[in-house]
């Protein structure tokens, strides 16, 4: 498998970019930088995107990209997510006021978007990737995944507080080579990570004792913009890597 960063931060300032993975050149993980970072030949070539939740530094380029890749692809690109967020997308984004509804144009039956929607916590097939999906701990319904392509496997968080199901569905995992873990805010802002669903450095070392890694790689990601050098010495002592943009990974 391979595994590009496009976006590795929970928002947007000049160096950095909201969330966003590309999986062999062929399914985004959430769309927070897909116009930002794609030309329009590699951007035409996404075929499925895995969204975790509904937040806009998840969605932000889903807009973006139904206007430029419109007439460029012979089917529609398939967004997965659990319900709540495809309920969300198509009530609040695609919903001709907000933007046109990019699931219905050019017509009905070969639209841009396709919206597939599953419950949190089951298994779904997208492309060649089996997806295992896990509720996590968020404000809205925010799923982590463990995606599998039979050979290996690698796994996202997704936006989350303190969970226990997470860790405990990748521990069973086997060939598991990189797990992507988020960690938004500085330790001084606990209150505001606590009640906003995320991780800060203490919490997040809390959280990796209850990860059995057998050598798997700790990527840290949605680090907010603002708070990048402060959380990068924080995590110093941790045995994680900060993901950085356009970093790619081979496994
Ligand atoms: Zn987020
Ligand atoms: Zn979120």
């Amino acid at each position: 498998m391979k595994l590009k960063v496009l976006g590795p931060h929970g928002g947007e300032l000049p160096g950095c970019k909201s969330t966003c993975f590309l999986v062999d050149d062929r399914m985004a993980i959430d769309a927070g930088a897909l116009t930002s970072m794609l030309e329009l030949p590699a951007l035409a070539k996404v075929d499925d995107i895995l969204l975790t939740h509904s937040h806009f530094d998840h969605i932000k380029d889903l807009p973006m990209m139904s206007d430029v890749v419109v007439g460029r692809r012979d089917k529609p690109v398939v967004i997965h997510s659990n319900s709540e967020c495809i309920e969300t997308l198509q009530k609040n984004l695609f919903n001709n006021v907000l933007w046109p509804d990019f699931t219905k144009i050019p017509t009905k039956k070969n639209p841009v978007f396709k919206l597939r929607s599953f419950r949190a916590g089951s298994n779904i097939k997208v492309g060649p990737y089996s997806v295992k999906s896990v509720l996590v701990s968020h404000p809205v319904e925010s799923c982590g995944y463990v995606i599998s392509d039979g050979e290996v496997s690698m796994a996202i968080s997704g936006d989350t507080g303190p969970t226990e199901k997470f860790w405990k569905v990748l521990n069973k995992v086997e060939n598991l080579k990189l797990v992507l873990v988020e960690c938004s805010f500085p330790n001084q802002l606990q209150a505001l990570a606590d009640i906003s669903g995320h991780f800060t450095p203490q919490t997040l070392e809390k959280e990796l004792e209850k990860f059995d890694r057998r050598g798997a790689e700790v990527l840290l990601y949605h680090l907010k913009p603002a708070f990048v050098a402060q959380l990068k010495k924080e995590v110093r002592h941790l045995p994680v890597h900060v993901s950085e943009l356009g970093e790619e990974f081979d496994f």
